[in-house]
């Protein structure tokens, strides 16, 4: 029973907690030094989210680009199993990125899935491909997506959804860790090191390293996110120079100073090449396995 002496927005933010937070799992962290929530499969209580925004329709988009070999090599599976298990129950827009819009598969979506398709022209090198997608991202957000959803995830092709992805993950700005280094020290991340590069991050810095396979949040929290990381790139682009890991760089460097409110734990990314972790209880999204000589040549 709540006590009525309780002032309101302290009602509020109990609420609030109970809904985000709803259990600790002791032998992993789930709760970052700022209090964000790191959820972990175990940590909510689906019936109580359902609850919580079943009142209020909400509308979630998620930005896919498939471009050159990745669109005829991962998209299908991409979608396919979003279908099954991105936000069951609840209205989905995919926006699609693709250079050749006559290569998308026929995939008969779920009844309150709906996508967008938009042909973009393909950079030559991958590494372009990749960063460019912040650009485009942005301008995808202020021309449509800020209009048409609630909230937004952006992740990369070469993954499959292997679980219920759903109400859990949402927040105003919604970071992933990397499976190879959730539990890694920080100087072993693999943050840009170099002081010229925009993405500089110096050792004994940073909080986690994050996965630039999966990023979220509100339309305009994400839309601050994709500006300062692609201007990032586009300073290091000036001097001739380009981050360690191109977007996920930038995309670290902007998270450490722009702390996200939720983090997903590496259940919501998982690579099976790590092998079993019990600290990995239910997968929801894993890597597919990338034979890199085909996908990145030619
Ligand atoms: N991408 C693409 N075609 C390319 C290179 C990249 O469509 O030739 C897109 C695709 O969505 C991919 C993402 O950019 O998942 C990031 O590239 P990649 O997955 O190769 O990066 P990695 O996960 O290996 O860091
Ligand atoms: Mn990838």
């Amino acid at each position: 029973r709540v006590n009525s002496e309780v002032p309101k927005t302290q009602t509020r933010s109990l609420v609030a907690f109970s809904v985000f937070l709803y259990r600790a799992r002791l032998e992993v962290s789930t709760l970052t030094y700022w209090s964000a929530p790191i959820v972990w499969e175990g940590t909510f209580e689906r019936s109580v989210l359902e609850d919580y925004y079943s009142k209020r329709k909400i509308t979630i988009g998620l930005t896919v680009f498939a471009i050159g070999k990745y669109l005829d090599k991962y998209l299908k599976t991409f979608l396919t199993s979003a279908d099954t298990f991105f936000m069951v129950g609840h209205k989905v827009i995919f926006y699609i990125m693709v250079d050749d819009p006559s290569k998308v598969p026929l995939i008969k979506l779920g009844p309150l899935r709906t996508f967008k398709l938009f042909q973009v022209t393909k950079e030559s090198r991958w590494q372009d491909i990749s960063m460019m997608r912040m650009k485009m991202i942005g301008e995808l957000i202020e021309s449509h997506i800020k209009y048409e959803v609630d909230f937004l995830f952006c992740m990369d092709v070469d993954q499959v959804f292997q679980g219920d992805y759903g109400l859990e993950t949402l927040d105003e700005s919604v970071a992933q860790l990397q499976a190879w280094f959730y539990n890694a020290d920080k100087e072993d991340f693999t943050y840009e090191r170099h002081p010229q590069s925009a993405a500089y991050i110096p050792y004994q810095q940073g909080d986690y390293y994050y996965h630039g396979a999966v990023f979220g949040g509100t339309p305009p929290r994400v839309l601050n996110l994709t500006k300062e990381c692609y201007e990032g790139i586009r300073r290091d682009k000036e001097k001739n120079i380009e981050a360690l890991w191109h977007d996920e760089s930038n995309l670290n460097k902007y998270f450490f100073f722009n702390k996200p409110t939720k983090l997903l734990s590496p259940e919501y990314c998982w690579d099976y090449k790590i092998g079993r972790s019990a600290d990995v209880k239910d997968v929801k999204l894993s890597w597919m396995p990338k034979e890199y000589e085909v996908v990145r040549s030619g």
